[in-house]
């Protein structure tokens, strides 16, 4: 099967060579893309034009409706998507809910948010300034639709949320999608656009998708698009410093790798509600997705006189994680995505050994089943303990994206809150404490580090929606080596796709303005 493209309301399959994607239990071929050949200026054009007026002539309450109906196109062919990410993504049936209800549920957020705004199409910042002597000349602040393209680049590891999240902000800002899912996990991407296009829920132009390498895609883009970007630092680059972006001043997000981390404070015990909770939580890291989640927990802050005791309940706990084909319910572990992220992963770990020591894991799980083995992409979970992580490099620089954590023992929290920091800049950070002071030296000096910041104490205990979850009222995205972007976050998603102007003007041409717009702050 050879996945196409949905470019100029027509889908349309490359004339190159394709690309295989494999299902990463077996390494067998399930299908192919390719997007050589395809006329991407066009599409772009086609998407300006067509989609961007279809959509800057509805309301943002008409958008809101818009995104409800694709997610309800979603939700009725919800059973087949799971399939399709357990075959192409290797996913369990958690790993699959997450990805797929995560993207339903954003867009059915996005449609909520919609809804709210109401009857208009544009939005304006609430105060004016009075800029005269008099009171007949003042500025405010209104935000309108870009009419210009929002080109999506995903990354692999969630190719329903990663596009819906991007493609719900965008529509309810008024401004056309052009998606584009990493290759190797394309086809969950691909039969939920198949599903939704071919619902005709949605005005031609609107969305449009690209399955491929999509090579010339950023020589197409103008000053009016913006490209939301995710994936690996390297790429991210490639992305921010393309001549063609550089110079037509497209607005560019990027949401790139990271190596997040978990503070246990220095006020928890071993065996209290706390320390079990961070427990839970470093166990959910080493098998969520097989760890293939950007927000991840990479590296764990524990009081060194507890460390031993973590490590041991972790360890007690991780026994229960069974590896193997997700077909069988039972399994808590499915493959990394191919082999080729299996040999990253586990040079990866190889880097992190000759700076901490493997607790258990750091391989390929014993006991798998030979045919399995053989071709599949598994990575056994994996915890590493480094002793003296202010000296360390490697296990705050690299990524091992699978299912690997590395516990850094500290002596005092000023020392967690600087080893923190070693990541260059992160996506999120969970802290689990009781003790006030802690929590407030930790967001001061941390949240400039951090795109997002989980605080547990005995009063959320369980009720936390997890460290790796990116939840579509908070922002998402990091500073630094994160990639400097952010997304979602409700409102402030618009962002990226519309321009705040200042306008200066009397008192009454601002009401008249004012009326035709939503009061809000982006
Ligand atoms: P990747 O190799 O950087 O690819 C990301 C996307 O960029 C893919 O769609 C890829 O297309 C495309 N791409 C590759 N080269 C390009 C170029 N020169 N110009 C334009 N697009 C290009 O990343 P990945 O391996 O898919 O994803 C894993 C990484 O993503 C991890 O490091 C993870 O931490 C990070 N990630 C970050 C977030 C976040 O929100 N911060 C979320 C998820 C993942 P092809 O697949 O067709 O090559």
């Amino acid at each position: 099967m050879r996945l196409e493209s949905y470019l100029g309301g027509e889908w349309k399959a490359g004339n190159g060579e394709a690309r295989p994607l494999v299902n990463p239990v077996t390494g067998a071929k399930i299908a192919e893309a390719d997007s050589s050949g395809l006329d991407l200026q066009a599409a772009l054009d086609h998407a300006r034009v067509a989609g961007g007026a279809a959509l800057r002539n509805i309301t943002f309450a008409e958008r809101g409706a818009l995104l409800k109906s694709v997610a309800d196109v979603l939700a009725a062919n919800r059973d087949k998507y799971e399939q399709i990410a357990r075959e192409n993504s290797g996913n369990t049936k958690v790993d699959a809910a997450i990805d797929i209800d995560g993207g339903i549920g954003t867009l059915k957020y996005y449609a909520r948010l919609g809804g709210g705004l109401g009857e208009t199409h544009s939005l304006v910042e609430a105060g004016e300034d009075q800029l005269a002597r008099e009171p007949v000349f003042g500025a405010r602040h209104y935000w309108n639709s870009r009419p210009g393209v929002a080109v999506q680049i995903n990354a692999f590891n969630f190719p329903s949320w990663g596009m819906w999240e991007k493609i719900a902000a965008a529509t309810v800002a008024g401004v056309p999608s052009l998606a584009k899912p990493a290759t190797s996990t394309a086809m969950l991407s691909f039969e939920m656009m198949r599903d939704v296009i071919a619902a005709n829920v949605v005005p031609d132009g609107v969305f449009n998708f690209i399955c491929g390498s999509g090579e010339g895609l950023l020589d197409a883009a103008g000053p009016m698009d913006s490209i939301a970007f995710t994936g690996s630092a390297a790429t991210g680059f490639s992305v921010r410093s393309h001549a063609n972006v550089l110079r037509s001043g497209v607005r560019v997000n990027v949401e790139a790798d990271s190596i997040n981390g978990m503070i246990v404070g220095p006020d928890v015990g071993p065996g209290s509600p706390l320390f079990d909770l961070a427990v839970r939580e470093t166990v959910k890291a080493l098998s969520v997705k097989a760890g293939q989640v950007c927000t991840n927990i990479r590296r764990i802050f524990v009081p060194r006189s507890i460390s031993t005791q973590f490590c041991d309940a972790v360890a007690e706990s991780a026994k229960k994680l069974s590896v193997g084909d997700p077909a069988d319910e039972a399994i808590r572990v499915g493959p990394l995505v191919n082999r080729r992220q299996q040999e990253t992963a586990l040079e990866g770990i190889g880097k992190l050994s000759a700076e901490a020591r493997v607790l258990f894991g750091g391989g390929i799980p014993e006991g798998l089943p030979a045919a399995i083995r053989q071709g599949g992409a598994f990575v056994a979970p994996t915890l590493l303990l480094c002793d003296s992580p202010q000296e360390g490099k490697a296990v705050h620089e690299t990524e091992v994206f699978g299912p690997c954590s590395t516990v850094m023992p500290y002596e005092e929290i000023g020392g967690a809150i600087d080893l923190a920091t070693f990541g260059g800049g992160s996506l999120a950070l969970s802290l689990f404490t009781g003790d006030g002071q802690v929590e407030s030296k930790a967001v001061r000096h941390l949240g400039p580090w951090h795109g997002r910041i989980m605080i547990v104490d005995e009063t959320v205990g369980r009720n936390h929606t997890g460290h790796a979850i990116v939840m579509p009222q908070c922002v998402h995205g990091g500073p630094g080596r994160a990639g400097g972007g952010e997304e979602l976050g409700g409102l402030r998603g618009l962002r990226l796709h519309m321009q705040r102007t200042a306008v200066q003007t009397s008192p009454q041409a601002h009401a008249t303005l004012a009326s035709r717009t939503s009061e809000t702050a982006l």
